[in-house]
Parts: C-alpha cells; structure tokens; sequence
C-alpha cells in the first residue's frame, strides 16, 4: 500500500528504468512515476503533475545527483528533435538496457524463465552510422527550414549536426536550402496541401561513399533543377540525384514515382562480399555495419552445411537470402512488396547466386501454399515487421517442422510472444538469444534468436 500521493507534491527519487520513449522511470514506495529529460541513475527531486491509481507523471524540480552513465558526447541539442532517447547515456549503459529490455520481455511476455540473453553487440564507434535520412522541409516563421520534427509533432527541429546521420548530409542540406532560397521555391505545407518541396531524402552507400539525393515534390516538376544538379555535382560523392513525385495528402513520406534528375537511379551498397542495389524506394537496413553483425549472427545460427533448403520469410530485397545462399543448397524468399522482390531477383544476379528463388506475397499466405504442394524446409529464417509473425505462419512453421528456426526481431515483445507459442506449441527449444545494436542512441533493439526442434 502507497501513503497517500498527490498532485503538486515533491518527492525525490532515483530513476530506474527508462521507457520505450525514453523518459526516466522511478519509485515511490510501489507507485511508479514517468518523468520526461532524466536519465538512468539520476536522482532528482520531481513535481507530480498527474497522479493515477498506481502510477502518475512529474517533472523534474531540481537535479540532486546526475547520474553517474551521463556523458557529454553526442548531440548538442539532447532530444529536441525527438531522434534520439540516449544520446547522453554512456553507450556501455545502452547495451546493457537493451540486453535487459529482451530478458524482460522474455520473462514477462513470454514466460520463458531458463533462457539466457547475451551481451548486446554493439559498435565501436557508435556515431555517424545511418545511410539514409528523410528531412521535412517547412517554411518556419518566414525562413525556409530542413530539419526533422520534434517528437510527437509537425514543428521542425532545424538540423546543422547529426550524431548519427552521415557528416556529408550538412553541406548536402545547405546546397539545398541555398537553392531553395535563390530561386524561391514554394515549400509545402501540411494544412492547405499548397507548395512544391516537402522532403529531403538522401541515401549513402557506406563502402563505396556513394550518394543519392532525392527532393520529395508535391508536383511533376522542379523548376529550375539544373542549377540544383550543377551545385550538387560540386560534391563528387553524389552519384544519384532523383526527385519524388508526391501529391497525396498524407504523412506518409514518400510518393510512389520518382524520375532521375542526374547519374544513377540507385547506389550499390557491400555488406560483407556481397553487393546490393539500393534504389530510393525500397527497404535496405539503416545501419550497415551492425547488418553485417546480425546477418553473420543469423548465418551462424543456421549453422549451414551445403546441403540445406532454407525459407527466408520477410526477405526484403534478398539481403539475408543471399547470405544464407553462399552455403546452401537452395534458398527461397517470400516478401509483400513486389519491387523490393524484383530487387531481390537482381541482386542475385548481381552476385552470381543462382541457387535463389523468390516470391511476392505475404509470407503466411505463400509459406503455406508452397508447403501443402510439398516443398519442404530444413532451416527457415524469418525477420518480420515490428508486428511479429501472422498465426497462420506460425501454425505452417509447426507443421513443416524444420529441423532449426531463425528468428531475427525488432520487437523484442512480438519475439516474446512468437517464441512462447514456438516453444509450448510446436516443439522448438530456444538455444541462444543475441541482442545486435543497430540503432545506438535510440530504445530500438533487434535480436537473433536460435531455435532448434526437440
Ligand atoms: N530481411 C530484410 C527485411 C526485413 S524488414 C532485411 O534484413 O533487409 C521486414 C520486411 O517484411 C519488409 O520488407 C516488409 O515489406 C515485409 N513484410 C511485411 N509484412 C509482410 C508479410 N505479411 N509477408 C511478407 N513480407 C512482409
């Protein structure tokens, strides 16, 4: 039982825990307060500004001891864009929470007790390590600004340095707004649905420093855009600069159509020896160092042999298929967007692997066809959406019964829930769990999980 808490009353405590959004998590007694701008291991002195049954908000009256994870590297705005939830968090610390985060989802959603978590892997050098970045582009009290908007919100955040973003998307951002500014471009604006330019959207090939440039438009047209490519061209990184074709109404970012203003339609990014085509569309993951990690995770996992025939479900544009691909007899890949399929097609090609099939449709709706016409599986991979696998999926899993399971997961709850029905109701026992950093300085936490049939 709590004594009695009221709103408007200060009470000092240490923060915990942080949550999904990054806000500090403390105690009082049994009731847990939510406070926003504190960090892990801060002692502060808060003011409740809403008090439910078990649990209420406050905000920070008065520092009393910062906690001892602080650093001061990173970004000099904090949180203000809404980005990042760590920045200021020793990255230590940070590994250590997402480890945390998977083992409680584990036990909590997924009452699975006796499985242990290893040690997050995380980077060497945990900055600059995006490849792509989408920058709205409003009118701010008059003034043209790119940025992003801060969290929870349609305001803009202007950007001049990011942690995390590759350096060269600055001098990228002041060509743009110069060319904006010069030739008096009209900017969108969300509410009357008016004005040219809504997005910035640039894409980096990590190996090779390759570029590309694509100005999101409300429109057919970019007048004036071969002024744009000439000063972009004064930066000889950029390879591709393409425009967007956008004219719905919507918050989604991109439109379906784009058309090349100058070089190529797409990059070429490596991981690891292999090459893939990244075009502005389709899905290629964010952090190509650390998809080097969990894809040698995954492939580890699978433990292939050369004689294999392997399922990767939610393939993508092939990335994982053509990894499992180097040591197996046959991979297939399943995906719901049909271009990135088509990609994944060509990035086959592109490698030389010819042992590939691949197939649009959704995975729980394919997987299951293909099996009742009697393909079989020895090891399958999946690495669905946040959502977690669909049922029928699973269901079709149990009855293919293939020897090892992969699962790759953003979600550490939705894996929760997958593996309590892979472990109870199908038979697989989870051998090993691996948390992989991909996105350092955010909440966000993948893992590779090993699972083998008993
Ligand atoms: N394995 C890939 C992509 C993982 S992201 C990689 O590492 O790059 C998850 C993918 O699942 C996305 O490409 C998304 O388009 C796809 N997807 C979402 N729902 C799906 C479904 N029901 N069936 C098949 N693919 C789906």
């Amino acid at each position: 039982m709590n004594d009695a808490i009221y709103k408007a009353q200060h009470y000092e405590i240490e923060i915990i825990d942080m949550g999904e959004g990054g806000e500090g998590i403390g105690k009082i007694q049994d009731f847990t307060v939510f406070v926003p701008k504190v960090l892990l291991g801060d002692r502060v002195e808060v003011c409740l500004t809403k008090v439910k049954k078990n649990y209420g908000f406050g905000k920070m009256v008065k520092m009393i001891t910062p906690s001892p994870y602080r650093t001061v590297e990173g970004c000099e705005k904090e949180t203000a864009c809404g980005g990042c939830q760590f920045q200021h968090l020793a990255y230590e610390k940070q590994l250590e929470w997402k480890r945390q985060k998977v083992e409680n989802c584990l036990k909590r959603i997924g009452k699975l007790e006796d499985v242990t978590v290893q040690k997050t892997l995380g980077m060497e050098t945990p900055y600059h390590y995006r490849n792509k970045a989408q920058y709205p582009i409003r009118m701010v009290e008059g003034k043209i600004e790119i940025g992003f908007f801060a969290a929870k919100s349609r305001r803009i955040v202007p950007v001049t340095k990011c942690c995390i973003q590759h350096p060269i998307n600055t001098q990228i951002i002041k060509v743009i707004k110069a060319f904006l500014n010069e030739y008096q471009i009209s900017i969108y604006d969300d509410e009357s649905h008016k004005g040219l330019v809504r997005h910035l959207m640039i894409k980096t090939g990590y190996k090779a420093q390759d570029v590309m440039v694509c100005l999101v438009i409300n429109g057919k047209k970019l007048p004036h855009s071969e002024a744009l490519v000439e000063s972009l061209k004064a930066i000889p990184e950029i390879k591709s600069i393409v425009l967007n074709h956008h004219m719905d109404k919507t918050p989604v970012i991109l439109g379906k159509e784009c058309s090349v203003l100058y070089g190529s339609e797409s990059i070429t990014e490596q991981i690891g020896d292999l090459k893939f085509k990244v075009s502005p569309l389709a899905f290629f993951q964010v952090n190509p160092i650390q998809t080097k990690v969990l894809y040698q995770k995954a492939l580890e996992y699978a433990a292939l042999t050369g004689e294999e025939i392997v399922w990767d479900a939610y393939c993508g544009i092939g990335t994982i298929s053509l990894f499992l691909a180097q040591k197996a007899k046959k991979v297939y890949g399943v995906e719901i967007i049909p271009e990135a399929i088509e990609n994944a097609r060509e990035n086959a090609k592109l490698n030389g692997l010819q042992n590939t099939e691949f197939y649009a449709g959704k995975a729980e709706e394919v997987i299951p066809d293909l099996y009742k016409k009697g393909v079989i599986a020895d090891t399958i991979v999946v690495d669905p959406p946040r959502k977690g696998c669909d049922e029928k999926l699973l269901e079709t899993l149990k009855a293919m019964a293939p020897q090892k399971i992969v699962y790759v997961s953003c979600d550490p709850a939705t894996l929760a829930r997958d593996l309590a029905y892979l472990t109870r109701e199908a038979g697989y026992k989870v051998e090993e769990v691996q948390p992989v950093d991909m996105f350092p300085h955010t909440t966000h936490v993948e893992s590779v999980v090993k699972l083998r049939k008993v």
